[in-house]
Order: structure tokens, then sequence, then C-alpha cells
């Protein structure tokens, strides 16, 4: 057998074996993003994030951003996760778990003198409890 026919059937079979374990990479959708936003409020946040908040996996190239959170004057928030920088599942959640912190920290007013899109300390405490907590396991 030649030496690239070798390489080919290498490289094929890597590429069966890594569809085998861990499966075809999953494209989010709004509905999928969703119920995450739930189920995360439920597993990391003890159900206190707000229940009615908006999730939606939208577009954010002008705003040249992967995740993007904003309250109504009501009160109510809607988290828009970016389509292009979050093509996969994984990507996508662990941007929902970053939007899912600014809320903690907003409603229990931990740090009222930043802005709303802060990433100071509380926002920092926040990511690293979820990392604590298994929240990004194989992620990071
Ligand atoms: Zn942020």
């Amino acid at each position: 057998m030649k030496l690239r026919w070798k390489i080919f059937l290498t490289v094929a079979a890597a590429i069966v074996y890594s569809y085998m374990a861990f499966g075809k990479p999953t494209v989010p959708t709004t509905s999928m993003l969703a119920e995450k936003y739930r189920q995360f409020n439920e597993d990391y946040f003890l159900g206190q994030l707000p229940k009615d908040t908006v999730v939606t996996y939208g577009n954010l190239t002008q705003l040249n951003d992967m995740g993007y959170t904003w309250k109504e004057n009501s009160g109510k928030f809607h988290i828009t996760v970016d389509q292009e920088t979050n093509p996969v599942e994984r990507q996508a959640e662990m941007t929902l778990l970053h939007e899912q912190c600014h809320i903690e920290v907003e409603i229990h007013n931990l740090n009222p003198k930043q802005d709303f899109d802060a990433h100071g300390i509380e926002f920092q405490n926040c990511m690293v409890n979820l990392a604590t907590h298994g929240a990004f396991h194989d992620l990071w």
C-alpha cells in the first residue's frame, strides 16, 4: 500500500473515532439556550435568577460581542448569544453562563457603583464559583 493511502486511512479512522467518541457538535438554537438558562438557573444559581428572562440565539456582529444582556425598564432581562462567535453548543453555554453572572451581580446589587456590564470582583467570584461547581467541565 502506498504511503498516501496509509495516511488517508489513518486520518479517516481518526475522524470516525472522533465522531464515535464525542459525537457531532450540536448547533445551538434559541429554544435550546432558553432551556439551558432554566437548567443552569436551577443547577448553579439556586433558582434565584428571574424566570422570565428572554434568551435569544441572535446576531451581535454590530456590537462585536459574543453575548449581550440588557434590562427593560420593567426589570425584565434579555440575553442574546451571538451565532457567529458561538457556533457550537458548549461554547454557547459558556457565553450564556457568563451572561447569567451579569444578571446575578445585578439582581443582588453586588456592585452598584459599576456598570451593568462590568467584570469586577463580584462578577469574577460568580465565574469562579461556577467553575468550582463544574459548570465549565471539559471547557476550562
Ligand atoms: Zn460580560
